[in-house]
C-alpha cells in the first residue's frame, strides 16, 4: 500500500510541476505579488489575537484608557488591511487562474487538432468537449486552492501558532494534543477522493456524448421514436452522478468534522489546564484571552485546509486526464525538412499500398497512377477500399507499407500544408458549418475579391438557388449546413472547391440522393470544377465513368482492372459485371 501511495503522490507532484512550468511559471511576477498580499492577509488574524493581551491586562484590568485606543485603533486598522489586501489578492488570484486555464484549454485545442483521425475515432466529440473545457475547469479551482486556500490560510495559521507558542508552548501542545489522529484518515480520504474524481469526469464525458449525440441526430431520435430511451440512458448517467456527488460530499465533509472533534478536545484541555495557571495566579486573563482567540482564530482555516486536501484531489484527477491528452502524439505529421512537389507536376501515384484500420486491413497492396490533368474514376463494390484511398491521399491516414506520390515525391516528405493544399475534396457530406453561406465559401479568406466570389458562385451553380434564399449569401445555412438541400450543400462545397483552384480534385460523387433535376446542376458545376485538374472521382455514375480517362476497378483492396470504359467492357471483367448491373437497374 504504501509503495503505491507513494506514487501516487510523486504523479501528483510531477503534474503540479508540470502545470507550474507550462503555464503558471509565466505568471510568476503576479503569482509572488499575490502571495505578498497573502502573507500581510493572513498575518493580520495573528496580530489580531496578540492583541487582545493588552486589552485585557492593560485595559480592562489595568484601567489604562490610551491603550485602549491605542489597541482600539490598531484593530481597527487591522481590519482595513485585510480588507484591502484580501480584495487585491483575489482579483488578482482569479486574474492568474483564468488567464492560465484559458491559455491551457487554446493549447488543448490545438493540440486536439493536430491528432490523427483515429484519435477522434476513439474518442467521441462530447467525451472530448468536456474534456477541453471541464477537465480545465477543474484545474483552475487547483489554482483557487493551492494559492488562495493554501497561502492565505498556511499564512494565518502560522502567525497564530506563533502567538499560541509565545504565550504557552505547554498550552499549544495541549491544545493540538489529538491532531495526530487526523493524518491516516486524510490519507485515506484522498485517495478517494481522487479515484471518485476520476470516475465523476468519466461520467460527465459520458452524459456530454450522450447530449451531442442526441442533438446532432435530433430527426432520427424523432423518427425511431427513441425520446423514451434517449431520456432514459441519460437520466441514468446523471443519476450515477448525482450518487456520486452525494458520496463524495459527505468524505469530503468527514475532514472538517474530524477537526471539529480534535479541536473541542484541544479546547479542552487548554481549558482546564489553563483555568488552574490562572487560578495559581501563573498567567494573566489576558494571556489566556488571546490564546483562546489565537485557537479560537485557528479554527476556520484548519477547517478549509481539511476540505483544501479534497480539492486538490479532484484537480490532480484532472490535471492527470489533461495530461494524457497532452501527451498523445500525432502519428501523421509534416517531416522535419519537407520537400516540394515540383511546379506543375501533379500526377498521383499509389504504389502497393497496404493499409489497415487497427486490425482491419482495408488495402491489399493497392497500385495505379491518376495523370496530371486527366480524370481517373475508381469504381468498385462498396468496401472496396475507394475512400480509404482518399484518406490516404490526403494523409488522413498513412500506410503501413508502400507509397504515394505526388508528381514523384512521397507525400511523406511534403508538409501536411502543402499536401492538403494541393488537393480539394468535395464528398457526399459535404460539411459545412454554422455560418452564411459567403463564409462557407470562403472559410477564413480575406484575399478574394466580389468578383471572383460572384465568379465561383455562378460557375458552382450556387447562384441557382441565392435568390431563393432570403438575404442571399449572407443567408446562414443552420448547424452543419442543415437548413439546404442536399444538391444545395454539394454546391456551395463546389463553390469552395473552385476558390481553393488547387491543381488536384478528388470528388466522391453520390448525386444518388439527389433528383434529377439537381443532379443535372450539380453535374454540370462538378465537370466545370474538374476542368484542368487532376480529378479522382469516386464514381457511381455511368456517364462520369464513361467519359473517363481511365478507369480504375477495385475489389476487397486491389485494383484488378484498369483502362478506359470501351477496353474494361471488351474484357467482360468486374467492371463490364458492375456496369451491366448498374445499366440494367437503370433501365427497369
Ligand atoms: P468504399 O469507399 O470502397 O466503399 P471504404 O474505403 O469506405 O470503401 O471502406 C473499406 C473498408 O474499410 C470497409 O470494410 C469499411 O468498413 C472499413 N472502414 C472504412 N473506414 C473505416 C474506419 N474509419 N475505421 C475502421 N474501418 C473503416
Amino acid at each position: 500500500m504504501a509503495p503505491r501511495r507513494r506514487r501516487q503522490q510523486e504523479t501528483t507532484f510531477a503534474l503540479v510541476r508540470r502545470l507550474w512550468r507550462d503555464y503558471l511559471r509565466a505568471h510568476s511576477a503576479w503569482i509572488a505579488l499575490a502571495f505578498g498580499l497573502m502573507v500581510i492577509e493572513g498575518s493580520t488574524l495573528g496580530l489580531l489575537s496578540y492583541a487582545l493581551k493588552p486589552m485585557f491586562d492593560r485595559v480592562f484590568v489595568g484601567g489604562e484608557t490610551d491603550m485602549m485606543w491605542i489597541v482600539g485603533t490598531g484593530i481597527l486598522m487591522l481590519f482595513v488591511i485585510r480588507a484591502v489586501t484580501g480584495i487585491a489578492s483575489r482579483m488578482i488570484t482569479t486574474r492568474i487562474s483564468q488567464t492560465s486555464a484559458t491559455e491551457m484549454q487554446i493549447d488543448l485545442l490545438r493540440h486536439l487538432m493536430a491528432l490523427d483521425t483515429q484519435f477522434f475515432q476513439k474518442n467521441p466529440p462530447g467525451s472530448l468537449m468536456e474534456r477541453v473545457v471541464g477537465d480545465t475547469g477543474g484545474v483552475q479551482g487547483l489554482w483557487r486552492t493551492i494559492v488562495g486556500g493554501v497561502g492565505r490560510d498556511m499564512i494565518a495559521l502560522v502567525s497564530l501558532f506563533v502567538v499560541a507558542v509565545a504565550i504557552d508552548p505547554v498550552w499549544t501542545l495541549l491544545a493540538l494534543v489529538a491532531a495526530p489522529a487526523l493524518i491516516l484518515p486524510t490519507l485515506a480520504l484522498q485517495r478517494y477522493i481522487r479515484r471518485k474524481s476520476r470516475q465523476m469526469r468519466l461520467q460527465s464525458g459520458r452524459r456530454m456524448i450522450r447530449l451531442s449525440e442526441i442533438f446532432q441526430g435530433i430527426n432520427p431520435v424523432k423518427l425511431n421514436l427513441m425520446e423514451g430511451y434517449q431520456l432514459g440512458q441519460f437520466e441514468a448517467i446523471v443519476q450515477n452522478l448525482v450518487r456520486n456527488q452525494i458520496k463524495m460530499a459527505g468524505m469530503k465533509g468527514l475532514l472538517p468534522g474530524l477537526i471539529d472533534l480534535v479541536t473541542g478536545v484541544g479546547f479542552f484541555f487548554v481549558l482546564i489546564v489553563g483555568g488552574r495557571d490562572i487560578i495559581a495566579g501563573e498567567k494573566t486573563v489576558g494571556d489566556f484571552m488571546s490564546f483562546f482567540t489565537a485557537m479560537a482564530l485557528a479554527f476556520q482555516p484548519l477547517r478549509r485546509l481539511g476540505t483544501t486536501a479534497g480539492v486538490f484531489q479532484v484537480a490532480a484527477a484532472n490535471l492527470e486526464r489533461l495530461y494524457e491528452l497532452f501527451d498523445e502524439k500525432p502519428t501523421i505529421v509534416s517531416p522535419p525538412s519537407p520537400a516540394k512537389v515540383p511546379v506543375g507536376q501533379t500526377e498521383i501515384e499509389l504504389g502497393g499500398v497496404h493499409f489497415a484500420y487497427g486490425d482491419l486491413p482495408v488495402l491489399h497492396g493497392a497500385s495505379f497512377v491518376a495523370e496530371a490533368g486527366k480524370t481517373t474514376a475508381l469504381v468498385g463494390p462498396s468496401g472496396a477500399g475507394k475512400s480509404t484511398v482518399f484518406n490516404v491521399l490526403t494523409r488522413l491516414a498513412d500506410p503501413q507499407f508502400g507509397n504515394v506520390t505526388i508528381g514523384g515525391v512521397d507525400t511523406r516528405e511534403l508538409s501536411l500544408e502543402d499536401v492538403r493544399g494541393l488537393v480539394s475534396v468535395v464528398t457526399q457530406d459535404a460539411l459545412l458549418f454554422d455560418e452564411t453561406i459567403r463564409e462557407n465559401i470562403l472559410l477564413g479568406r480575406t484575399d478574394v475579391d466580389e468578383a471572383r466570389l460572384r465568379e465561383v458562385v455562378e460557375a458552382a451553380h450556387v447562384a441557382d438557388f441565392l435568390d431563393q434564399l432570403p438575404q442571399g449569401l449572407a443567408t446562414p445555412v443552420g448547424p452543419r449546413g442543415s437548413s439546404l438541400s442536399g444538391g444545395q450543400r454539394q454546391r456551395v462545397a463546389i463553390a469552395r472547391a473552385l476558390l481553393r483552384d488547387t491543381p488536384i480534385l478528388l470528388l466522391d460523387e453520390a448525386t444518388s440522393a439527389l433528383d434529377a433535376a439537381s443532379e443535372a446542376v450539380v453535374q454540370a458545376a462538378l465537370e466545370r470544377l474538374s476542368e484542368g485538374r487532376t480529378t479522382l472521382v469516386i464514381a457511381h455514375r455511368l456517364a462520369t465513368v464513361r467519359d473517363a480517362d481511365k478507369i480504375v476497378v477495385m475489389q476487397g483492396g486491389h485494383v484488378v482492372e484498369e483502362g478506359r470504359h470501351e477496353d474494361l467492357i471488351t474484357r467482360g471483367g468486374l467492371y463490364a459485371r458492375l456496369y451491366e448491373l448498374q445499366f440494367s437497374e437503370t433501365t427497369t
